[in-house]
């Protein structure tokens, strides 16, 4: 008989919060969330947690989600950077359907509830310049002092505040300023700045506006206009909390948010920061924003990381209020466990290797098939030339291996995937005495799948057919940065990896590799998971190496026990 299904706990703190405010009816029922990203650089993977969390919830709980732009400081935000973020969450899966806003949207709201704090005492118009305004905020130990502005009359400062509007005063001539509480035990009740000059355009309202909210003002007031029931962001804005109540305890505002913080996702061997992100392009230490290896979004669908990967890897994370920092291998093993059920099998060979078959009949060739992938046969099979000349891996041949090498070495068997076993007879050097070729038999009686398969060597390894093999590139990315946490010991440019990026120009693979779309991802059978760029392969063949195999040697040993049996 079946079994009820189990009705499953809510996974972390938040959904409980979510899970709880339903049932006692908290916000009519509603759960809107959204994601607001400053438009001032690319996304990133701490960013995915936030847009999975953002979304997740609301298609889980039948709710909504705001794609948000925070674009409050015209000086740093750009239009490209809106392109590429969108771009980026509808990768990641996620469709914020009708809801895409932008907080500038909202300036003419934000003015008027400006107006409204003024009007009722709890704002004003201060003439301090940005160096006394810090020396009168105090320290945590000590209260701030008030600014001799601070109790000018409502008249003044809405007279005052227009005219700020207006233009009549210059960048940094004045501010402002909530009054709240300059004795405050949180600094950023300190009568925090509302309203700064910036005589700069806007990229969305052009001229209209010479002065811009700030972003704790701004991000509150959207929350409230959006109908946002649960606002959900990183554990630095706890701080911050009562600033966001006081704005809505002290303005009419349509709605009440509540703001609920979870602490970040922080990578190993990772710098999340957007500022240390846009050094790292405008040094010219990566190839831009996409290069394969930054943590952003657009590097990482270039390098070939699956956007299933990504919410499975943010998946296992989980949600907690907890700082802490998760190992690459975390993200790779998501990487590899969905293209290895994914991605379908190629052969190349990265370090070709000269063999010759010298009792292979000259001009005569064989085809063989192989499966697309090993454990799901609805990916079909392809057929491969096979002749008498051969690349195979530099690596799999030993000229003095050790005990337990089940490769090529001199005198040695081994057999070829899917075709036959070969007997490494000579080693040919070129001048400077460099090995140039492999002078080999093949024994016409063990032919994969034939009658005579059944006889066992412990080796298999690759081999592309040397008379149609593709020349093609393959990019090997390794760890930008050499430290587990880059930013320790102050400068995190001095943590970078040498290795990050080998690029190596002289590999062969199979000819169907050049038939792939750039952002196709193939694992090659022993090598790892490889994506055509997106970039520098749409026009050549150019590869970057998604993921290692790693932990696939397990399989690999099964894989060749079967091959040895006929399969
Ligand atoms: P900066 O690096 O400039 O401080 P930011 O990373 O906070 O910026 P925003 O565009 O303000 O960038 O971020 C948008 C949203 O993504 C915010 O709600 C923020 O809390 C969240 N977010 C940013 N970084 C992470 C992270 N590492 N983990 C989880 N959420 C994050
Ligand atoms: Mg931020």
């Amino acid at each position: 008989m079946p079994s009820e299904p189990s009705v499953s706990a809510p996974r972390d703190f938040i959904r409980q919060r979510i899970v709880a405010d339903r049932d006692s009816g908290a916000h009519g029922g509603r759960l809107v969330t959204r994601f607001p990203p400053e438009p001032n650089g690319y996304l990133h993977i701490g960013h995915a947690k936030s847009i999975c969390l953002n979304f997740g919830v609301a298609e889980e709980f039948d709710g909504q989600c705001f794609l948000r732009f925070d674009d409050t400081n015209p000086v740093r935000e750009d239009e490209t950077f809106v392109h590429a973020i969108r771009k980026d969450v509808a990768w990641l899966g996620f469709d914020w359907q009708d809801r895409l806003t932008h907080a500038s949207d909202y300036f003419p709201r934000l003015h008027a509830c400006a107006l409204e704090l003024i009007g009722k005492g709890l704002a004003y118009v201060d003439h301090l310049n940005a160096d006394e305004i810090r020396a009168h905020r105090g320290t945590l130990t000590e209260p701030g002092r008030e600014s001799p502005y601070r109790n000018r009359s409502v008249e003044e400062n809405l007279t005052l505040f227009e005219r700020m509007r207006a233009g009549e005063f210059a960048e940094g001539e004045c501010v402002l300023r909530a009054r709240i509480d300059m004795a405050a035990p949180n600094i950023n009740l300190r009568d925090p700045t509302l309203y700064r000059i910036r005589k700069v355009a806007h990229q969305r309202t052009g001229e209209q506006w010479c002065i811009y909210p700030m972003y704790d003002y701004a991000h509150t007031l959207s929350d409230a206009f959006e109908g946002i029931t649960h606002s959900l962001c990183t554990l630095e804005f706890e701080d911050h909390r009562p600033l966001y109540e006081w704005f809505l305890d002290n303005l009419s505002l349509p709605h009440r948010p509540q703001q609920i913080e979870f602490s970040r996702l922080n990578l190993a061997f990772t710098v999340t920061s957007k500022r240390k992100l846009a050094q790292l392009v405008s040094l010219g230490i990566v190839n831009g924003w996409d290069d394969p290896r930054m943590p952003t979004l657009a590097g990482m669908r270039r390098r070939g990381y699956p956007p299933a990967a990504l919410r499975d890897f943010v998946g296992r994370v989980g949600v907690t209020k907890k700082e802490n920092t998760i190992e690459m291998g975390v993200l790779e093993n998501s990487v590899r466990e969905y293209l290895n059920v994914h991605a379908q099998r190629r052969l190349a060979v990265l370090r070709p290797l000269k063999v010759v078959l010298t009792n292979w009949p000259e001009g005569h060739t064989e085809q063989v098939s192989l499966p697309n992938h090993p454990g799901d046969d609805s990916h079909g099979e392809r057929t491969l030339t096979f002749g008498r000349e051969l690349y195979i891996e530099a690596d799999d041949f030993m000229e003095n291996p050790p005990g337990k090498f089940h490769r090529l070495r001199p005198g040695g068997e081994v057999r070829l995937r899917g075709a036959y076993i070969i007997r490494c007879d000579e080693i040919v050097r070129d001048g400077s005495g460099e090995i140039s070729e492999l002078r080999c038999s093949y024994d016409p009686d063990t032919r994969s799948g034939g009658s005579g398969a059944a006889r066992k060597v412990k080796g298999t390894i690759h081999w592309v057919h040397g008379a149609d093999a593709v020349a093609v590139e393959f990019r090997l990315y390794d760890r930008l940065f050499a430290t587990a946490d880059p930013d320790r010991g102050g400068d995190y440019l001095e943590n970078l990896n040498p290795e990050s990026l080998l690029t190596l120009t002289t590999s062969l693979a199979e000819p169907s590799l050049a038939e792939l779309a750039p952002g196709e991802t193939i694992q090659l059978e022993r090598t790892g998971y490889f994506t055509r760029d997106s970039v520098d392969g749409a026009t050549a063949l150019v590869f970057n190496r998604t993921v290692t195999l790693r932990d696939s040697w397990a399989k690999l040993e099964a894989q060749q026990l079967s091959e040895a049996t006929g399969r």
